[in-house]
């Protein structure tokens, strides 16, 4: 069964504790999972290799106030809406909201200036199905970054007996909003600091992904992956054809038609150095799969010089990118009386 421990990781912020969770589940692997309430960060995960070494897997920082500049969201929540919304301007049911302009000048990104990411949240550890879990709660003001109406959001993190990390988000609003949440954690299977993921061998299992405009703004088009670099059917080299795409991958690929009731895998990445092997599961309709290209920090965990291009991968649950200007994506409004559930899960073995 899984045993969380709570440690102060850095000063109190506004009267609330800013902690560091551990997680373990007692099994033979090892996993250990560490967390804080800043962001709702996944900070830590370390999983073995194929000789049993504990390794962390995820980029990030060492201390609390790193997580609160933290740039690229390493393993942070992001909301309201995670990705792009384009020209940071929406409409819902006639009334036309602007949110925070915080991408390429016109744009609006991972929920703005200060979103779920930057946030303290309120932590606590909860009793679940599979032992000690850790609960974090936010509650976003009416107006806050645009957008309208207090939203409640809550995100569990659950660590399984079969060394899966589980994210169970709910939420609910007092007024109609585009809600559109992921965890943008950075995995690297040979290590946090182990250099680029080229060698790491993708499969995504999806046939489809939404065409990329400028600044990444989705053009509406639906196409077909096949033929194209962005095809992962079969398993593939995360860096094979990555020379064909300007910044490397930053695509949404289209899971389902609308979100599914359970969890679904999706897709795998085998690191064959380590041979580490992590799944991935979601009950969401799309995964922006980002390798990384943008990427440059001054700071890195262990005290490190930080991290460079592509030496990470990410696969963001989420629904599409710009949806909310996309009548014909997936819905992302929540509104009063509904809730909002999401599931992922990514899942660690050998090979
Ligand atoms: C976006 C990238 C962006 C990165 C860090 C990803 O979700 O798609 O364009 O550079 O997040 O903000």
């Amino acid at each position: 069964m899984t045993e969380v421990h709570c440690e102060t990781y850095g000063a109190d912020v506004d009267g609330e504790a800013i902690d560091l969770y551990t997680m373990t589940n007692g099994s033979s692997a090892g996993v250990v999972v560490r967390l804080t309430n800043i962001g709702a960060t996944l900070t830590q995960l370390h999983v073995p290799d194929r000789d049993g070494k504990l390794t962390d897997v995820t980029l990030g920082f060492d201390s609390a106030t790193d997580y609160f500049e933290n740039a690229p969201y390493m393993g942070s929540v992001i909301g309201r809406v995670a990705n792009r919304i384009s020209n940071a301007r929406f409409t819902i049911d006639g009334i036309t909201y602007d949110v925070a302009k915080n991408f390429a000048e016109h744009h609006h990104i991972h929920g703005g200036l200060i979103g779920f990411a930057h946030k303290v949240w309120s932590g606590r550890v909860i009793e679940h199905a599979s032992g000690q879990a850790v609960r974090f709660d936010y509650v976003s003001p009416d107006g806050e970054e645009g957008y309208p109406g207090n939203l409640s959001i809550s995100v569990t993190y659950v660590l399984t007996s079969e060394d899966g990390i589980r994210l169970e988000y709910a939420a609910t609003t007092e007024k109609a909003t585009p809600l559109n949440v992921t965890n943008h954690v950075y995995f690297n299977l040979s290590g946090h600091n182990a250099g680029k993921v080229f060698d790491h061998v993708l499969r995504m299992d999806a046939d489809f992904y939404t065409e990329r405009g400028e600044d990444g703004i989705p053009t509406g088009q639906i196409l077909s992956v096949s033929g194209t670099p962005v095809e992962f059917r079969q398993p593939t080299r995360i860096g094979e054809r990555i020379n064909q795409l300007e910044f490397g991958y930053d695509h949404n690929f289209v899971l389902a038609s609308e979100p599914r009731p359970e969890p679904e895998l999706f897709g795998e990445v085998y690191d064959p150095s380590s041979g580490r092997v992590l799944q991935a599961f979601t009950t969401e309709p799309g995964v922006q799969f980002y390798s990384c290209g943008f990427l440059g920090t001054e700071k890195s965990k262990g005290g490190g010089k930080g991290y460079g291009r592509f030496e990470g991968f990410c696969l963001e649950t989420q629904h599409f990118p710009d949806s909310i200007n996309n009548p014909h994506f997936p819905s992302v409004v929540l509104r009063p009386g509904q809730t909002y559930r999401q599931v992922t899960e990514y899942r660690f073995s050998t090979r």
